[in-house]
């Protein structure tokens, strides 16, 4: 970092960038003609930020671009602008040449859409441009960068690198990626926020990105079912006898019972791990199909997160990881209890 900051302070993210991106992602990216950009399934802000990104990059260098989300977008995110243009499904009249993966752990992360379209998901060129320590998946081809907050923070140098400027698209680019990095940093409260995350966040308030208005809309906003929502997970709540593991239970009644819906238990892991004693915070989730969604948060230099939730396949960052645990609720909260206890028990202090 110090190599890009004069005496003055002042920042240089073309810099930053050059050092950042690999070569083979550029020269994939400047190549493409129809690039099919793809979330993650269940997405949040990073994501979807980072693959209209993506889109608006490729459009700014000639390209065309589509944008793929298997799930449809939560309303938390209908305020940022492009979030119109999402696809469920790739069209198949349309030739595409490049396949970009954003913010997937793993590529199964895509969801049904890739079992949907076996040919495209299996035959095309791919990119993966992702941020989650756990990501195996990575070739010569792909960016995988652990030490960035967001994948929008690297998508932001993406465009840096690729001479598009921040405020391409009348502040779509600049409010998008904005909206990413929030999101991935709780507004730059956890401590995946680096001076790189602050120095491209300075960027894109440079090119207009209502940070302040971002932060209130997806941290700071919600609807009263989703706050009875939120009143129901709090009153169930239970930690372990040491009080190092906390958690509770969300069950798929309570989305009735409230009038709430699935993408309003965004934020509920994050209260949750407000606790003064837990060193490992969990919401499982009841699934509709028999198995538990599991959400893990960690408090810094405690348990590796992703060692949790990686008994199950899962996976994520150190501090905030998930799972699909393949068992009922109630079967699976013993379990999972007894692996967070363990770990929990280890951390020494
Ligand atoms: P959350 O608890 O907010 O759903 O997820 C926390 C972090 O873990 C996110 O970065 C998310 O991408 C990652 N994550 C959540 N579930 C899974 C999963 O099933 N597999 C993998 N590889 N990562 C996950
Ligand atoms: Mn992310």
């Amino acid at each position: 970092m110090s190599d890009h900051v004069d005496l003055a302070g002042h920042i240089d993210l073309a810099g930053l960038a050059a050092g950042a991106v690999p070569p083979a992602v550029l020269e994939r990216l400047r190549g493409a003609r129809h690039v099919l950009a793809v979330s993650h399934e269940n997405p949040d802000a990073d994501t979807l930020g980072a693959v209209l990104g993506i889109c608006l990059i490729a459009e700014a260098l000639g390209a065309r671009a589509t944008a793929i989300s298997t799930d449809p977008i939560p309303p938390l995110y209908h305020f940022l602008p492009g979030m119109d243009r999402f696809l469920r499904d790739p069209d198949p009249a349309e030739a595409y040449d490049l396949l970009v993966l954003a913010d997937c752990g793993s590529a199964e992360r895509v969801g049904a859409v890739a079992a949907r379209n076996p040919d495209l998901f299996r035959d095309l060129p791919r990119v993966i441009v992702d941020h989650h320590a756990s990501n195996s998946d990575g070739t010569d081809w792909d960016w995988i960068d652990p030490g960035s907050a967001a994948t929008c923070e690297m998508v932001a140098l993406l465009a840096v690198r690729l001479g598009v400027t921040l405020d391409l698209a009348d502040g779509a680019l600049a409010d998008a990626l904005m909206a990413g990095i929030v999101m991935d940093t709780a507004t730059f409260a956890h401590p995946n926020a680096t001076p790189r995350t602050l120095a491209v966040s300075a960027a894109l308030v440079e090119a207009g990105a209502p940070l302040s208005d971002i932060s209130r809309r997806l941290y700071r906003t919600k609807p009263d079912a989703q706050l009875r929502l939120f009143g129901r997970v709090l009153d169930r709540l239970a930690t372990s006898g040491d009080r190092l593991v906390i958690w509770s239970t969300l069950l798929a009644a309570d989305f009735a019972d409230t009038g709430s819906i699935p993408a309003h238990s965004e934020g509920i892991i994050d209260l949750l791990a407000q606790s003064e004693t837990a060193e490992v915070s969990m919401l499982l989730k009841e699934q509709e199909d028999g198995t538990t969604r599991l959400s893990v948060r960690t408090k810094p230099g405690g348990v590796d997160a992703t060692v949790l939730t990686g008994t199950w396949g899962g996976g994520g960052h150190a501090r905030a990881a998930g799972a699909t645990v393949p068992l009922p609720l109630a079967a699976a909260v013993p379990e999972v209890c007894a692996i967070a206890g363990r770990l929990a028990a280890e951390v020494v202090r």
